[in-house]
């Protein structure tokens, strides 16, 4: 903002409007006093004249009716006497004439000559025959200055015996008035400027408040709240300025609390797992938070002022006012054919009292995992009624036969008996495998590790299966001959083993290679068991170490398989610390490999 100038400010305001008023108070003044006093003046100038004008007419009346002889003076001689005590400053001339308008005497002592000349004065003519008084203001032509002519009659018993002519110089009382106009006009320019001068402090003394709470006005909207407007009295200014300051502190303090809000809230939904998107009450995103842009993959700063309904991908189920009134989550899907991505939104309404419509609070939750295990849950209920179900009806219908009198059959009642020994332990192990796996997931593994030579342990399991094999099926072993030192727990590394042999057997074609192999990878042991079976489909390689998974469900149950095998050696596996993973090409064959951690280095010391 910029600064007021000097000559639109409060402060010019006020001394102009002191000089007015001055100015014209001078004015009306100076006018009405010099009115007067001209009045004045030129009042006193004729009285004063006309009172010795009558004097001189009394000592003239007396000279003209004097008996003269010849040693007296003549008339002339004696008036011109008596015009020269007359003569004074304020007098031009007096000039004095018989009743025949013949001039006897006059007071201008370089003019002597006019004396017995006639004077032609209108004025002269009328003093004699009617005897009237007159006086006239004149402008004289030769000097260009104002004279004063009084005529006067001189009585002698009402009859005229002369006049007298008197030219006053009223100029001396205009120059005199000059003079004091020009005292007053000197006297009102230093009154100007002394009121000028005063006026300035005093203005500055009103102005210096106001303009200190303009530039404090002008730092508050700048956000400087350090400054202070000094307080300079107790009138209304200064209760203004202490408003002023207690206001400043005010809005110091609201902004402080609403800037630390602000910091709080700001912190809260970025520090928040779940994801926060607001809009304004058209629908426009108008913040976002870190989660939320992260689980929509947007980057916040294209996403301001962006539909909401288009950022969640929504067009084509909702509008806007929808979400307004949408009461219950909605679950957005945003899976792709690899990856299950799932989030859940949850929406409220931003509203005044009125029921006025501020703008929408939309809450993100991301639900994939608990949706995964939500329908592993449903799975795994599914699976394990549908194991336990087949050998329970199974045993039900042989049993039923059994009690209708098949008991006494000497020829089909071991049978019987033996397919429902057959399926009770194929349950009891099925159970055994669940409880073996539920303690896997409370982390209660349970093992009893010891170090022991993995080539030596290996091969015992190799010779048992090549032993006991039903099948025509060659093993092939590929071991280092020097032992390797693993610390294993022995009885659960067993039905590992177990397992992926007797899988390998199990989908071996008659004549068919099963090939054993260590190998050694660093610090770890590699190891492998290969067949030449009909393997495993490319998208199910993953999924034969899930629960219950088999590629082909009824040929795996036909061979007494509930797909937990591999399920369980995987989490075995897992707490050895080693991995587990499956080779395969169709129609050619299976590898399934495992690695443990091992201790090579001591393998020196021990040759
Ligand atoms: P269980 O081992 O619990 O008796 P199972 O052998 O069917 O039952 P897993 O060992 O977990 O279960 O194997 C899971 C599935 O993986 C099998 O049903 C089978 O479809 C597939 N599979 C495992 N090993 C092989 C293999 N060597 N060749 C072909 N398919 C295999
Ligand atoms: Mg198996």
């Amino acid at each position: 903002m910029k600064g007021v100038g000097f000559f639109r400010s409060i402060q010019m305001k006020f001394v102009l409007t002191y000089v007015l008023l001055i100015l014209f108070a001078m004015q009306v003044i100076s006018v009405y006093f010099v009115n007067s006093l001209e009045e004045k003046f030129v009042t006193n100038f004729k009285t004063s004249l006309q009172e010795r004008v009558n004097l001189l007419e009394y000592n003239l009346r007396e000279e003209m009716l004097k008996e003269r002889n010849d040693e007296s003076n003549t008339l002339e001689q004696d008036i011109r006497g008596i015009l020269e005590d007359f003569s004074a400053r304020d007098i031009t001339e007096v000039r004095i004439v018989d009743e025949r308008s013949r001039i006897i005497g006059t007071s201008d002592a370089n003019n002597q000559g006019v004396v017995g000349q006639r004077m032609t004065e209108i004025a002269i003519k009328r003093a004699l025959s009617a005897g009237a008084t007159e006086n006239n203001m004149f402008i004289d032509d030769r000097t260009g200055q104002r004279v004063w002519v009084l005529t006067s009659p001189i009585l002698s018993n009402s009859e005229v015996i002369g006049a007298v002519y008197l030219i006053g110089d009223i100029e001396t009382v205009f120059s005199q008035l000059d003079d004091i106009n020009e005292i007053l006009f000197s006297a009102a320019i230093l009154a100007l400027a002394i009121t000028a001068i005063l006026g300035i402090t005093l203005a500055r003394t009103i102005t210096r408040p106001i303009t200190d709470m303009r530039r404090q006005a002008v730092a508050l909207g700048k956000g400087n709240f350090s400054r202070k407007v000094k307080v300079y009295g107790q009138d209304e200014i200064g209760e203004l300025a202490v408003t002023f300051n207690n206001l400043t502190k005010r809005l110091q303090e609201s902004q402080a609390t609403t800037e630390g809000e602000r910091r709080k809230l700001s912190s809260v939904l970025s520090h928040m797992t779940d994801g926060v998107i607001a809009t304004d009450r058209r629908g426009r995103v108008i913040l976002i938070n870190e989660p939320a842009s992260k689980m929509l993959n947007v980057s916040r700063e294209t996403i301001i002022s962006q539909p909401i309904v288009s950022l969640l991908n929504l067009e084509e189920d909702y509008s806007f006012d929808e979400l307004l009134n949408e009461q219950d989550s909605v679950i957005l899907d945003y899976s792709t054919h690899d990856r299950p991505y799932i989030l859940r939104a949850n929406f409220s309404v931003i509203q005044k009292e009125t029921g006025f419509v501020n703008g929408l609070i939309t809450v993100l939750h991301d639900i994939t995992e608990q949706e995964k295990i939500e329908i592993e849950r449903r799975e795994f209920v599914t699976n394990v009624s549908h194991e336990l179900r087949t050998p329970l009806t199974t045993m039900r219908s042989y049993l039923e036969a059994l009690a209708d009198g098949a008991w006494q059959d000497p020829d089909i009642a071991p049978n019987f008996l033996d397919v429902a020994q057959t399926e009770t332990e194929r349950m009891i192990r099925l159970v055994n495998d669940l409880l073996q796996l539920s303690k896997f997931d409370s982390r209660e593994y349970n093992l009893t590790k010891k170090d022991t030579d993995f080539i030596e342990f290996f091969n015992k399991i190799i010779d048992r299966f090549e032993m006991t094999k039903s099948q025509e099926v060659t093993f092939r072993r590929k071991l280092p001959r020097y032992p390797i030192y693993v610390t294993i727990d022995q009885d659960k590394l067993t039905q590992v083993i177990d397992n992926i042999i007797s899988n390998a057997l199990k989908y071996s074609p008659e004549g068919g290679l099963v090939s054993f192999k260590v190998e050694e990878h660093g610090d770890t042991i590699q190891i492998s068991v290969s067949d030449q079976g009909m393997g495993i489909p490319k998208k199910s390689l993953e999924r034969i170490f899930e629960r219950f998974y088999r590629v082909d469900r009824a040929r795996s149950r036909k061979m007494g398989g509930t797909g937990l095998g591999l399920a369980i050696a995987k989490e075995l596996i897992g707490a050895h610390d080693g991995h587990i993973w499956a080779k395969s090409v169709e129609g050619k064959g299976t590898t399934i490999f495992f690695t443990l951690p091992a201790d090579l280095s001591e393998e020196d010391d021990w040759v």
